[in-house]
């Protein structure tokens, strides 16, 4: 019912290289392609480069942000339509590193997801708790409230373009990883959360997890009930390990 979908954030990382290896990685692959989604995601300057090398193969590219503004003077951003033209099919909002270290707040977040969906590309809204605010068990009210906050200013019909990562931030980057268990029950939690808001959104709304994903987790992580997919980082970067945590998903 929800297809699958890998999603690695090079952040970042990368080179021309990379994109090239990868390139000959993926061709060199057999991917079920209407079985799983997968998209690379690197740093806006190798989209281009990355489209090109990944033609021929079911892996589509994504970028780590956009402004919320179509046009004008915002030295340095980059819009919707900008990433539309350079084949772009998923953008991130909200990662953890975007909130914090540039400091993007929920209404800039919900500003980007809104241009995204305008320009039919497919936001990945991240949401996760911090170590602090997991050890004082208020990580369901943090994840939920930066849901609500991006869903309650959606309509219907763009909600419906929406997927959603739960990243712990204490699992990013750390090579902590939450267990099986931990990630369920927060996902449980973000999908009963979206049937206050449509039980058919709900059911079909794809939840990623993310925090030091990689092959010798993914399977477990993907097998519980409500984890729809990964958002991978530093396994991202590496073709074997990468297409490893693919065919895990697939
Ligand atoms: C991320 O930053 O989106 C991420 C999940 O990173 P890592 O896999 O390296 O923890």
């Amino acid at each position: 019912m929800r297809i699958p979908l890998i999603a690695g954030n090079w952040k970042m990382n990368g080179s021309l290289a990379l994109i090239e290896d990868f390139g000959n990685a993926f061709s060199r692959t057999s991917f079920l392609s209407n079985a799983i989604d997968i998209a690379v995601i690197p740093p806006f300057l190798y989209l281009a480069n990355a489209d090109e090398a990944f033609e021929g193969t079911p892996v589509q590219i994504g970028a780590q942000t956009l402004y919320g503004e179509a046009s004008g003077a915002f030295t340095g951003a980059v819009s919707a339509s900008m990433l539309k033209e350079f084949g772009v099919h998923y953008v991130l909002v909200g990662h953890s590193e975007r909130r914090t270290l540039f400091k993007e707040d929920d209404a800039a977040i919900l500003a980007q997801a809104r241009a995204a969906i305008d320009e039919g590309i497919v936001p990945i809204l991240c949401v996760g708790e911090t170590l602090e605010e997991r050890d004082e068990n208020r990580f369901d009210d943090v994840v939920l409230g930066q849901l609500d906050a991006v869903m309650k200013g959606l309509s219907e019909e763009q909600r419906r373009q929406l997927v959603v990562a739960y990243e712990p931030v204490w699992a990013i980057g750390t090579g902590r990883t939450a267990t099986p268990e931990q990630a369920q029950e927060v996902h449980a939690s973000l999908r009963a959360r979206l049937r206050h808001y449509d039980e058919n959104l709900a059911d079909n709304m794809r939840l990623l997890y993310g925090g030091s994903m990689k092959p010798a987790n993914a399977q477990e992580l993907l097998s519980q009930a409500d984890i729809d997919g990964g958002l991978i980082g530093g396994a991202s970067l590496k073709p074997d390990d990468f297409i490893a945590i693919c065919h895990a998903a697939g």
